[in-house]
């Protein structure tokens, strides 16, 4: 038979997708295994959202809507978007897709011509570089160490520009390493992009979870200039404990959703409709749960860093947002624990998970070997326990 498409056959799986169906598994196997790896609110979606897609649904929300979702959610996201950072788009600079993972998707697919380079600065979320070659382009990453802060700085993005460069792929706060960027840091990268005339696909899919008092500085708030080339991405999912609805949304100039909307008209068609009604009453209805489950995470982040950096052979940075950790595990490198020789995070994460029973994410396809990810979207019940067996693990082994 004819080979299937090289550029979909190359595509690596997602690692922590894999990884959340392996605890899952081992857990209906009966296996006591902690799971750290989904970056997944354990919230249940708060229930005056629930009864609005019920609603939705008991009232005939159940029919095809515009490709690029329904006007009354485009509008309630308008609303969201003003009050939240002050930005003023109108409906039709906004569309709706099946989660911010396919919002970025159609995003690139509106932008990149085959050979086109992406700039991702790393440790970036996995996704990143596969959907980059899923739609033809190139990625091209930029390194940044714990040292400083896992932060793309300008002097480094110039360094990567060449003919070839299209688009900057950043995150804020950052999936895995949970730092976010200053209004002052987002104007000098910001400033390097509308010089060199790069697209920015800005996703602030973690915005509303920031800690110790920060406030959040969207890209496309930083004037006409670096608004009109950003493609801002956002999404229920993670504010509103809302993964399973799958609903995301792009704002961007008009020239870009216009071509995005016809790519979905022939591809998804649309969101579903009652997961846009529900969406709806998230973004248009007063903010207090966020608030609430935003606290929980604040409280968890704190034990949860706290803890680690007291056990020996460990230690993280303490994250400004999302709800991730970045354990550096660098001490235990070249290290033989439970008689298998460490040589990078698949190795730890291995072990950890065989005979510590707790399931961690590698940092290897986010783009450093020396980390792992620990997701503190986890009851404190669960992120003590964990903690206590991370400690157990590596005193038994010696460390
Ligand atoms: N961007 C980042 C950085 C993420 O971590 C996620 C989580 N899956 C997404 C986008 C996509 O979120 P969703 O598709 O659930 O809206
Ligand atoms: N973004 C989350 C994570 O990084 C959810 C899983 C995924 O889609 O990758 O864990």
């Amino acid at each position: 038979m004819k080979e299937l498409s090289r550029i979909a056959s190359a595509v690596q799986a997602s690692t922590t997708l894999a990884l959340d169906a392996l605890y899952k598994e081992m857990k209906a196997r009966g296996i006591d295994v902690i799971g750290f790896a989904a970056g997944e609110p354990d919230f249940p979606t708060p229930d005056y959202i629930k009864y609005a897609g019920i609603a939705g649904i008991v009232n005939d929300q159940t029919k095809y809507t515009p490709a690029v979702g329904t006007l009354e959610l485009r509008r309630a996201i308008c609303y969201r978007l003003r009050e939240d950072m002050g930005l003023e788009y109108a409906p039709a600079n906004i569309v709706v897709s099946s989660g911010a993972k396919h919002c970025l998707y159609v995003a690139l697919r509106a932008l990149i011509n085959p050979g086109d380079e992406v700039i991702i600065p790393t440790p970036a979320w996995v996704t990143y570089t596969e959907m980059v070659k899923m739609v033809g382009g190139i990625p091209v990453t930029i390194p940044a160490t714990e040292a400083e802060q896992f932060k793309l700085t300008p002097e480094k993005l110039e360094a990567a520009i060449n003919d070839n460069s299209k688009v900057l792929m950043l995150n804020n706060p950052s999936n895995p390493t949970g730092m976010l960027y200053s209004r002052e840091e987002l104007e000098a990268i910001a400033a390097v992009c509308v010089k060199h005339d790069l697209y920015i696909i800005s996703d602030e899919i973690y915005y509303g979870l920031l800690y110790d008092g920060r406030t959040f500085t969207s890209m496309a708030a930083l004037g006409e200039e670096v608004r009109e080339r950003t493609i801002l991405i956002n999404g229920v999912s993670k504010s509103y404990a809302m993964t399973g609805w799958r609903i995301g949304y792009i704002a961007a100039d008009q020239r870009i959703t216009s071509v995005i909307a016809k790519y979905l008209s022939h591809s998804t068609g649309n969101a579903s409709a009652p997961a846009q009604a529900a969406s709806m009453a998230a973004v248009y209805l007063p903010q207090d749960t966020v608030e609430s489950m935003r606290r929980a995470f604040e409280e968890r982040r704190n034990y949860m860093v706290e803890r680690m950096n007291s056990i020996p052979g460990v230690s993280c940075l303490k994250p400004e947002g999302a709800f991730y950790v970045m354990m550096n595990i660098t001490k235990l490198l070249g290290k033989t624990l439970y008689g298998r020789v460490i040589r990078n995070a698949d190795d730890f994460a291995d072990v950890f998970l065989e005979k510590g029973l707790v399931c961690v994410v590698p940092c290897t396809g986010f783009g450093d070997s020396n980390f792992v990810r620990w997701s503190y979207a986890a009851s404190m019940k669960d992120i003590t326990r964990g903690l206590d067996r991370l400690e157990k693990f590596l005193r038994e082994a010696g460390v």
